[in-house]
């Protein structure tokens, strides 16, 4: 990518859109499983270009934070999850989430570098993947999403497509 793509690439806005189904979802799991962090894989689909719908997630109770360990555990256990959608045609691999049960909704350290880790690996043929951060207060769950690019040196904080405009954007 050159650097002219590249900035108009940052420039733009990237949207995403979590359904309900999916945010009661994840509730349901983090009112179960408290403090403990709680992570899977996210199924979804790229509705247009700076656009994307996350239909499903998977559900690994007893892995800790993101780690490649965990990464390609998680992806073998979400096979059935993952075909299932293949085969309705509902959605793709498109990332990962887990939560932050005590700190902020921004992507660790070592997330960032576990993130672009796996869109940098050549071998998995990702080129990018979107990773979002959840976690409960006051039973409500708060989240935020990012996009990781293998072109681009800094991921993008996702906007939330406008259909409640409710407290997701907290810190
Ligand atoms: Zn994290």
């Amino acid at each position: 990518m050159n650097s002219l793509n590249r900035l108009k690439f940052v420039m733009k806005e990237i949207s995403f859109e979590l359904s309900s189904e999916v945010k009661n979802k994840i509730k349901e799991t983090l009112l179960h499983h408290g403090i403990n962090e709680i992570g899977g894989i996210i199924i979804g689909r790229k509705e247009a270009e700076e656009y994307f719908k996350i239909i499903d997630v998977s559900i690994s109770i007893e892995e800790k934070s993101l780690s490649f360990y965990r990464f390609f555990k998680s992806a073998r256990k979400s096979q059935k999850l993952l075909n299932k959608h293949f085969k309705n045609k509902t959605g793709y691999y498109i990332g990962e989430w887990h939560s932050h049960p005590s700190f902020s909704l921004n992507p660790s350290i070592t997330d960032a570098a576990t993130m672009f880790g796996i869109v940098r690996n050549s071998k998995m043929n990702i080129n990018f993947c979107l990773l979002l951060i959840v976690k409960l207060m006051d039973d409500e769950l708060l989240y935020k999403a990012f996009f990781f690019h293998k072109d681009l040196d800094n991921f993008i904080t996702l906007k939330e497509k406008a259909l409640d405009t409710s407290a997701n954007n907290i810190e």
